[in-house]
């Protein structure tokens, strides 16, 4: 096993130097399809029982595949401002001035931010004492349409030199689109606050995926790997098998993707999702998409479902699309009374997939199909679209 070497598209990496203490890339010392192999043997252990595994889908390229790319900004002992990712499990910074999964567009814009702090003398936050000014950097980046934003997380609202700043960042990087000042002075490990203003530009980016554009937000939720991102959804099209007539429901629908994506093969779609910002983008995503065919609910999938069967309402073909602890009963028995013909359920955790499609194959519904997607090469985690349809 090649422990500190890779030659896929024959570039000899030596094992990144951060990798032991920033704990982001467990399979850091396989090669690429020795990862390949791994995933697809976890998803058969699994989900064999099942039904056959399909051949898991890696990218062909897996550098550099995250559009979106956090900082968090510190001193060290010595008092050297540094920024980078935090130790596994811990709030301690690794000094990192580039990544093998990260967009390189952004960390350069993030080192160029270091710089930038020193020279203007500016101060970075201490978490120990809830001072100083730069917390964290977040850049977006459009792989598509190559609008990038960079968002400077700050514990005060007062930001000192502002204008010459952004002028220096815009000078460096005139590929920069938008500039966001997010403010958060609490004690916390979430990265964003709740306040923003806008520095430069209109606050927000947008991406073109599977022909469709999205808008994203410095808070909405997208996928981070855009190139695999086009192979899971169109999976999970190509599943669902639309024909133009039928009613869809996408649930866990996020900024509307997959609905949106589906909605030229359907009759109508329904989305469902929790997150009240995300419900926000949808609807703006509909719009500038022409997609008239769409509506959006701000609920709790499994109301959401619950509310469908005690209307009396069925669908033709459901979307499920759950964070990694999976579905729910609820949800799950809603959605059998709906009686779909087809389940087209896409999993970021096997574990929890596993489970509830025991309920389901339980219920009335077959497995058909399941496809491995790796979207997070180098990682321990894969993605699965998986097919069920109503037993005859
Ligand atoms: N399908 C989208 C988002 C998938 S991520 C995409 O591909 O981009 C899972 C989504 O489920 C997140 O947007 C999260 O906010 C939402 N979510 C989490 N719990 C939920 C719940 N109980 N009901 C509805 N949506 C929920």
């Amino acid at each position: 096993m090649p422990q500190n070497e890779f030659n896929k598209d024959k570039k000899d990496i030596r094992l990144c130097p951060a990798s032991r203490k920033c704990g982001g890339c467990q399979l850091m010392n396989l090669s690429y399809e020795e990862q390949l192999k791994y995933k697809q043997s976890k998803v058969v252990r699994l989900l064999g029982s099942f039904h056959r595994v399909l051949q898991i889908k890696g990218m062909e390229s897996p550098f550099h595949y995250r559009n979106k790319v956090q900082a968090a900004f510190g001193r060290t002992r010595g008092g050297e401002i540094i920024s980078g990712v935090y130790q596994s499990s811990t709030h301690n910074i690794v000094k990192t001035d580039s990544c093998l999964i990260e967009d390189e567009k952004a960390d350069e814009i993030i080192l160029t931010i270091r710089r930038l702090v020193k020279s203007f003398k500016l101060t970075v936050y201490d978490e120990k004492n809830s001072r100083g000014f730069l917390r964290h950097v977040l850049v977006k980046r459009g792989f598509q349409t190559n609008e990038i934003m960079v968002v400077l997380v700050t514990g005060t609202l007062v930001f000192p030199s502002k204008n010459d700043f952004i002028k220096a960042l815009l000078k460096a990087h005139p590929e920069i689109t938008t500039i966001v000042q997010n403010i958060n002075n609490k004690f916390t490990s979430m990265v964003l606050g709740e306040k923003e203003t806008v520095l430069y530009g209109n606050g927000y980016i947008e991406d073109v995926l599977c022909g469709k554009r999205f808008r994203i937000s410095p808070k909405s939720f997208y996928q981070i790997n855009p190139v695999q991102t086009e192979v899971l959804y169109g999976k999970a099209v190509e599943f669902a098998q639309l024909t133009g007539r039928e009613r869809v429901i996408d649930a866990y629908c996020g900024i509307g993707t997959i609905g949106i994506v589906a909605s030229d093969k359907a009759g109508e779609v329904i989305g469902c999702e929790l997150n009240a910002d995300a419900v926000s983008d949808a609807r703006v995503n509909a719009k500038i998409n022409n997609v008239e065919n769409i509506k959006f609910f701000c609920a709790d999938a499994g109301e959401f479902m619950l509310g469908m069967k005690d209307a009396g309402e069925k669908c033709d073909v459901l979307f499920m699309d759950p964070p990694r602890a999976g579905s729910d009963k609820k949800f799950l028995s809603c959605a059998v009374s709906l009686s779909p013909d087809r389940i087209v359920y896409i999993s970021c955790n096997p574990e929890t997939q596993q489970r509830d499609l025991f309920y389901l194959t339980k219920n009335g519904y077959k497995v058909k199909k399941i496809q491995p997607v790796d979207m997070f090469p180098f990682t321990n985690h894969v993605e699965t679209v998986v097919l069920l349809s109503a037993k005859e």
